[in-house]
């Protein structure tokens, strides 16, 4: 996400950092190549505009010529900006009305609604613990009440049905009667798409917000087409009240052009990103944790936040308790960690939330960790479960056959071995002493 706008900023501001003075020309060079780089980023020009006098106003004022970090003033400074672009706090997902909350998803054939109405209704449901229904008043495409009658059952959450020729409203209106019923906490009501802003479309949409009165409406838009995206949520917030705007692929986009500008453009707060196409690939947008992703200080939140959401709690502490137990660590439960952890999605996902994570993940574009873990959970599988309980009985005629049914070669067993008993005794450290333990022996 924003490798190019991360990388460029990256560069203009490391040679801005370490300065101990900062001359008049030194900060309008630095602003000039801010302002290519969000050029090339595809911002949108009075978003551009407003952004950088603002950085230079502040800039050439006191905040830096009394500052005895200048070049660290000027990195706040277009940090605190970034932030203000990019819509200043968090907006949360509002839900206080009457139950069923109403939720409208609108936006262009292909934005990604259907996938984002998934993705939506699951955190509702698995994070808010909100019981979810979703329906379709696309009544133009078969296909695509079919997709969401997929998508919610992959995410465990009721699908009203709808069908081909019925009336938008009335299947809306209908929904909202059986969620009533159903006693259910929300609604989300997935809307036809155009491929572009038509006037049927938006008489459309406006009649069914009329019908339904949603508490949300989110206008989905696909952040690859750059300010573009903004221009046509723009066009949609004219036509009904938008609440906010749900950015999709924002893996595929290395530019941020969209982020950067829906703000300013429509006055609407970005409330979700979409970062995958699968269904737990929506993450809450915070300005101020973007921000310094963008200028490559990374989001540790977001990373911990992630982490501590899919580590399985209760495998976790099982772990610990047999650590504690006589039997110790195996190559079973090295097993289960290496699932954990490709569990907890793409590696490149974590990654990138590090500082300094966007160039880390360029170094990285040869090696692929996923593979690599692929490959030690497939040579553990040719194990034998005594050999899993007991690795010192692996000796030379076992590995053969180990590598052999795994598909790797003898080297990459014992490499694995090795990796196991440096983990094993790590693992020792932390049951017999706890974290400071280990960390005074990873110190000496
Ligand atoms: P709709 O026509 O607006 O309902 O769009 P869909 O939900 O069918 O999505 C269109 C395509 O975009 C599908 O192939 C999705 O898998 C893909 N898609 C949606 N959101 C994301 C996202 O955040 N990242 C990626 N990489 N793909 C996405």
């Amino acid at each position: 996400m924003f490798e190019n706008l991360t990388s460029r900023l990256t560069r203009v501001l490391d040679s801005i950092r370490g300065q101990g003075r900062l001359t008049e020309e030194q900060i309008s060079a630095a602003a000039r190549e801010l302002r290519m780089a969000l050029l090339e980023a595809d911002v949108a020009l009075p978003v551009i505009k407003d952004f950088i006098d603002k950085v230079k106003a502040r800039a050439l004022g006191v905040e830096i010529t009394q500052s005895l970090t200048p070049g660290q003033a000027f990195l706040r400074i277009v940090q605190q900006e970034l932030t203000t672009t990019l819509g200043g706090t968090a907006e949360p997902i509002n839900l206080r009305a009457q139950p069923p909350a109403v939720i409208l998803m609108a936006g262009l054939q292909g934005s990604g609604k259907t996938t984002t109405t998934g993705k939506l209704a699951r955190k509702l449901k698995t994070e808010d613990k909100k019981n979810v229904i979703v329906v379709s008043a696309d009544v133009y495409r078969p296909a695509a009440i079919e997709q969401l009658r997929i998508v919610a059952g992959q995410v465990g959450v009721e699908w009203f049905p709808s069908a081909v020729g019925e009336s938008p409203v009335a299947i809306a209106t209908a929904a909202l009667a059986h969620a009533r019923k159903q006693y259910a906490d929300v609604l989300i009501v997935d809307t036809a798409g155009r491929t572009t802003v038509d006037q049927e479309m938006m008489a459309e949409i406006a009649q069914l917000h009329a019908a339904v009165n949603p508490v949300e409406t989110l206008f989905v838009v696909d952040s690859m087409t750059g300010q573009d995206a903004a221009k046509t949520a723009r066009a949609f917030a004219d036509a009904v009240p938008l609440t906010g705007v749900v950015l999709t692929k924002i893996d595929g986009d290395s530019r941020g052009g969209a982020a950067l500008s829906v703000r300013h453009v429509t006055g609407k707060p970005i409330k979700f990103l979409g970062v995958g196409e699968k269904s737990d690939k929506l993450e809450v947008f915070h300005p101020d944790r973007i921000a310094n992703r963008i200028i490559g200080q990374g989001d540790m939140l977001s990373l911990i936040e992630e982490t501590a959401k899919k580590v399985d709690a209760e495998k976790a502490a099982k772990l610990a308790q047999k650590l504690k137990s006589k039997k110790g660590f195996d190559l079973e439960d090295f097993r289960e960690q290496m699932l954990q952890v490709q569990n907890m999605g793409s590696i490149e996902s974590l990654i990138e939330k590090l500082p300094g994570g966007a160039q880390i993940q360029a170094q990285m574009k040869n090696v692929n960790a996923g593979k690599e873990m692929g490959k030690v959970v497939a040579i553990i599988n040719s194990m034998t479960p005594q050999e899993r309980k007991f690795p010192d009985l692996i000796k030379a005629s076992r590995k053969r056959r180990i590598a052999a049914g795994s598909g790797v070669e003898v080297q990459e067993v014992n490499k694995l071995l090795r990796q196991f008993d440096t983990t094993r005794d790590m693992m020792k450290k932390v049951a017999n002493g706890g974290m400071a333990k280990l960390m005074r022996g990873l110190a000496g």
